[in-house]
């Protein structure tokens, strides 16, 4: 894949490309020209944390996004299972309404924590995409979780759960499903673990939101580039071995317990021409405070391209460090 997808890369990203190219590569072309067809180009849009819109031809899919921000660090500055839940409505409607390119037409949801599901239900439950069909995919546990939350009934029809192995059509694209595994902390446990197998009593915490089994999604555009979309620092190798993607969405929050990590991630993939480093910021700062950018850890930027370099030492990968609500056009990757 090295050769051709790096000649189309040199004239790839050029159009809106708002990212910074990091490695040592040489700088992307200046944008001149727009894409001819308006249904080919596609665009991602970091939301923050492990949150991304992917948008095409007018039409969206949303990927964990968490846009409440809340407190989530006890004393010493560790992630306390124990805080209540604080959601953030307004901050959720002020990115809904100026930051988004409008109503999804899917939501995929990698896992139950607070910052990949938290702010899902009111998503589906905004009067001003009242009129537009929004299916949702996740495992079983953040179905229920959803449901416990409130999600309006008409929403939960259209919430399917899926498995590692779904493959799904949808009008224009696929989302094919994987199997993955959630980060683990220093200590190698895992923050709220655990799976729901009905409807819990609503949520109230941090740690009332449970992990279930974490998935990674890949979004194959007729046409266009493939995006894997990953929402966390860990990687089950064997169920993503073969999968091919143009863009590859890399979750960067600690994994120092987790072996070889991202390496063992890019090899199976067999070195993505474009890697997005995510989950890499302070996933409280506000998204519209002007520091926010200032926020993403350069480090999991770093580790990302060196790791890059070594998967691809040709530089047939790129990184790119993305910019918080900046729209990437990644159309002409593949
Ligand atoms: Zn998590
Ligand atoms: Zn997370």
């Amino acid at each position: 894949m090295g050769q051709s997808r790096r000649s189309v890369l040199q004239g790839a990203l050029g159009a809106g490309a708002a990212g910074l190219l990091v490695g040592g590569a040489a700088p992307l072309p200046a944008a001149h020209s727009r894409r001819a067809q308006k249904g080919s180009s596609l665009g991602l849009r970091w939301l923050g944390v492990a949150g991304w819109e992917l948008s095409f031809a007018g039409r969206s899919v949303l990927f964990d996004p968490y846009l409440s921000r809340m407190p989530y660090a006890g004393e010493g500055g560790a992630l306390d299972p124990a805080l209540p839940l604080r959601l953030d409505p307004e901050a959720v409607e002020h990115v809904a309404e100026k930051g988004l390119t409008g109503a999804p037409e899917l939501i995929l949801i990698s896992h139950g924590h607070f910052d990949h599901l938290a702010d899902v239900p009111h998503l589906l439950g905004r009067p001003a995409w009242a009129d537009r069909r929004v299916r949702t995919l996740c495992d079983t546990t953040s179905r229920h979780l959803l449901a416990a939350m409130g999600t309006p009934a008409h929403r939960m029809a259209d919430v399917v759960a899926v498995n590692g192995g779904d493959h799904l059509q949808f009008d224009g694209y696929s989302v094919e499903v994987f199997r993955s595994l959630h980060s683990r902390q220093e200590d190698y446990s895992s923050f709220a673990a655990g799976t729901r197998g009905a409807v819990p009593a609503r949520p109230r915490t941090l740690g009332d939101l449970v992990e279930g089994q974490t998935l990674a999604f890949q979004v194959s555009v007729e046409g266009g580039p493939s995006v894997l979309l990953t929402g966390t620092s860990n990687v089950a190798e064997r169920e993503i071995a073969g999968a091919r993607p143009d863009v590859a969405v890399i979750g960067m929050s600690g994994h120092a317990a987790v072996h070889g990590y991202p390496d063992r991630l890019l090899d199976a993939l067999g070195a993505p021409p474009v890697l997005l480093p995510c989950h890499h910021d302070d996933m409280v700062t506000p998204l519209g405070d002007s520091g926010i950018s200032r926020t993403a850890s350069p480090d999991a930027v770093t580790a990302l391209a060196r790791a890059a370099g070594r998967s691809a030492p040709d530089g047939g990968t790129r990184v790119l460090e993305p910019r918080h609500l900046e729209l990437l056009d990644v159309t002409g990757v593949r």
